[in-house]
């Protein structure tokens, strides 16, 4: 889904267990749910459920949210099961996802899918049923961040931060430790932004929370080494006296702390290299009550669809990262505070009440259209 097919491995056993896990959670739901009750699932980790409920539940109102990216065709039909997934799908009332280029693919994949099977039947792939496909970016709540980072103990704890690093700019890094969100080549961009610009040491230091995901997993274990291998030798490359430019924090921390770190931040990177929303840009944004802040995105997170008001970068190349951090550096406070109050006021209006509320008025247009 994220575009990294060299680490697919092609596995029936996991696809089975996968399936059987999954046909736990219909059954749980079977068991719980009312039949007027209305059941929403989300995420890839159950793209298989609604196949199952809808086994047992024939007339159940069943809804599905995808998080994650929906990739191109030429991606998803890598995977062997990707007909059973469609179907699954394709069994709900409606299926919503973040970005209109994921609804595009997905429909595109649907119509291959078909026309490649078409002399197998599978044209019947619909069954008359007709769900309601929407796109619906998630959001935050706006409100909860922006009231935090106006409290005195908040207000209190950035400036902690700030004077405990004794620098003028402050860039931070928030992502799960996943090879999806582009840590090496930001670190990489960091590098190559001091290594061109000596004169920028001491003027800036960049500090990475990093949230431990996964841990069990090989390729996150592997990942993770190579992560803090590249701190490593960036700090040793450049520190001077008490300064070095990253500070990696492995770990997670309280939400007040968190609000505290972005409120500190003069500048957020966020580079994930494909991202099916990513809500750290927008909690970045609800923490900057003072009005200031430089916001960096990836052009690969479907974020990037509603904030126009970013710096827009190509995660993939470590030249751009630093051009982009250079041009947030150097942002002259005037832009700065422009720029953050429209993105504020995108994201203050289009916060998590909205993006519910949405989805319910999709749920209540699929009651029209779908043959019960
Ligand atoms: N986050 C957290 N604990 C922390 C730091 C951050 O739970 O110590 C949260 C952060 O507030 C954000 C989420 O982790 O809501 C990351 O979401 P995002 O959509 O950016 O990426 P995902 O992890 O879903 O891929």
């Amino acid at each position: 889904f994220h575009y990294f097919f060299d680490k697919c491995e092609i596995d029936q056993a996991a696809w089975k267990t996968y399936c059987r896990v999954n046909e736990r959670f219909a059954e749980y739901i079977n068991k719980v749910a009312a039949p007027d009750d209305i059941v929403w699932i989300q995420d890839f980790h159950l793209l298989m459920v609604p196949h199952y409920l809808r086994q047992m539940r024939p007339d159940q109102e069943m809804h599905f949210f995808l998080h994650i990216p929906f990739p191109h065709r030429d991606i998803f039909s890598i995977l062997p099961w990707e007909g059973e997934i469609l179907r699954s799908l394709l069994c709900c009332d409606t299926v919503g996802f973040h970005h209109k280029q994921y609804l595009r693919n997905f429909l595109d994949e649907v119509e291959g899918y078909r026309k490649e099977r078409a002399e197998h039947g599978v044209e019947t792939i619909f069954k008359g049923r007709k769900p309601v496909f929407y796109v619906n970016p998630i959001s935050i709540d706006f409100d909860r961040i922006d009231t935090a980072s106006r409290k005195k103990e908040v207000i209190d704890k950035k400036n902690e931060i700030r004077a405990k690093i004794n620098c003028p700019k402050m860039i931070l890094g928030v992502d799960r430790m996943d090879y999806s969100k582009g840590l090496k080549r930001r670190l990489l961009g960091v590098e190559n932004l001091l290594a061109a610009r000596p004169e920028l040491k001491g003027k800036f230091f960049y500090y990475q929370l990093v949230m431990p995901s996964r841990e069990a997993v090989g390729a996150y274990k592997a990942f993770k080494k190579e992560v803090e291998e590249l701190v490593g030798r960036i700090n040793g490359k450049f520190t001077e006296g008490l300064w070095s430019p990253v500070h990696y924090n492995y770990g997670t921390v309280p939400f007040e702390e968190l609000v505290a770190l972005y409120s500190a931040a003069d500048i957020a990177l966020v580079t994930p290299l494909r991202d099916g929303m990513n809500l750290v840009c927008k909690e970045y944004i609800a923490a900057h009550s003072d009005g200031d802040g430089v916001l960096i995105l990836s052009k690969f997170a479907g974020a990037i669809a509603e904030i126009r008001n970013c710096i827009s970068v190509n995660p993939y190349s470590v030249e751009d990262i630093a051009r982009a951090i250079h041009e947030a550096l150097n942002m002259p406070e005037g832009e700065r505070r422009g720029k953050m109050e429209k993105m504020r006021k995108n994201i203050g209006e289009n916060n998590i009440a909205r993006w519910l509320d949405k989805c319910r008025g999709y749920f209540a247009k699929s009651h029209k259209g779908f043959i019960r």
